[in-house]
């Protein structure tokens, strides 16, 4: 052996593919390809990082004291059992990290979000798939897949790529059933685009509970997804843990202090839901009008909607004609997706216009 072998393992990882953003020609077109913020930033959050410390030589709070203290107020927390990633992506991979390794194993649906296997693998562990119901997250399908040797589940809420949502009841019983030793991650990225009282149940049960962390990420609806800043919530032993293995100053400085402005502007969140129950709710209903050309759309409750393709075009046909009349859309066949597209809520010229393209192209 001549060259330094990287673990088996990590060979087996396929690579995360992201949502582009230019076509192959390069030419920049409308992108829904990767559920980001269709109304940008919040004014308060942008001013708060223009007006940052511009000490570029100093390192950022490593505790995140003020974005802790800002998301306790605001969730009514305990700051001290609060941890901060790079993106929530970090904080799922601490979570694997901190509770799992070689021998054990970690599971999530199929269609299920790409890093959840990317976590498991980096640490060794197994990952188990298991099966959705149509598209949708089945609690009885991961209670099967139990065996001793389980350490973490990982259940986004809404889930990517579907879309879909599993009410509180099904978590609560989910949680019930999983032996006290594995640890439920419940993935909230898109949490904030459901109504108040369905997006309530997680971070309780992650307050109750001393094997449940709930993940929550600033790239979504708070429109900060440049910044890279995702968080957890769960036991004070839990974040203990997950605190050792965290790269110190993993948040940076401007990127807390837009993080706390943004936590101050309800108007911002409050509009970025309103736009997105408005014409996530349309698109569905354009998607259902094709249904006789065989499209089908996967109830949603996120920022964007899988439309299934189960007519004579195909989705990746459908998805280079969409690139060519200027939508990058999310085609996922890695991921076991090759008939579906994922569509991003964009602006309302986008939903329009990608709703037109897409009828043109499949009854056209
Ligand atoms: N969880 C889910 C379900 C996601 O879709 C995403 C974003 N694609 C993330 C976590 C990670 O987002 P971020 O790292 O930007 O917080």
């Amino acid at each position: 052996m001549t060259a330094p072998q990287p673990k088996p393992w990590i060979m087996e990882i396929a690579p995360y593919v992201p949502g582009r953003s230019t076509t192959d020609d390069g030419r920049k077109v409308a992108k829904l390809s990767s559920n980001e913020n269709p109304l940008g930033t919040s004014a308060k959050a942008r001013a708060a990082f223009d007006g940052a410390d511009r000490s570029l030589e100093r390192y950022p709070d490593a505790g995140a004291a003020e974005l802790r203290e800002a998301l306790a107020a605001k969730h009514g927390l305990d700051p001290a059992r609060i941890i901060y990633g790079t993106g929530s992506d970090e904080v799922l991979h601490l979570a694997a990290g901190a509770f799992a390794g070689p021998g054990d194993e970690i599971i999530f649906v199929r269609y299920g979000f790409a890093v959840y296997e990317i976590a498991a693998r980096r640490v060794g562990a197994t990952p188990v798939v298991a099966p959705d119901t149509d598209y949708a997250t089945d609690v009885d399908a991961i209670l099967a897949a139990v065996t001793d040797r389980t350490r973490v589940v990982f259940v986004a809420n809404p889930n990517n790529p579907t879309g879909t949502f599993t009410p509180r009841e099904e978590i609560a019983r989910l949680h019930a059933n999983l032996p006290k030793s594995v640890l439920l991650v419940l993935d909230h990225a898109y949490s904030e685009y459901l109504t108040r009282q369905e997006d309530d149940h997680g971070l309780k049960l992650a307050c109750d509970q001393p094997n449940v962390l709930v993940t929550r990420t600033f790239s979504k609806i708070y429109g900060l997804a440049a910044e890279r800043i995702g968080w957890g919530y769960a036991s004070a032993d839990i974040i203990g843990a997950m605190h050792r293995i965290r790269a110190p100053f993993n948040v940076t400085t401007a990127g807390q202090q837009a993080a706390i402005a943004a936590l101050g502007d309800d108007d911002f969140t409050d509009a970025s839901r309103e736009h997105n129950r408005k014409w996530l709710g349309w698109f569905t209903e354009q998607v259902e009008s094709l249904g006789n050309a065989g499209l089908r759309a996967v109830p949603s409750k996120a920022n964007f909607l899988l439309v299934l393709f189960e007519g004579e075009v195909s989705a990746e046909t459908a998805y280079k004609a969409l690139m060519d009349k200027g939508y990058i859309t999310r085609w996922l066949p890695g991921q076991g997706l090759g008939n579906g597209l994922r569509i991003s809520i964009g602006t309302e010229d986008e939903v329009r216009g990608v709703a037109a393209a897409l009828r043109e192209i499949v009854t056209g």
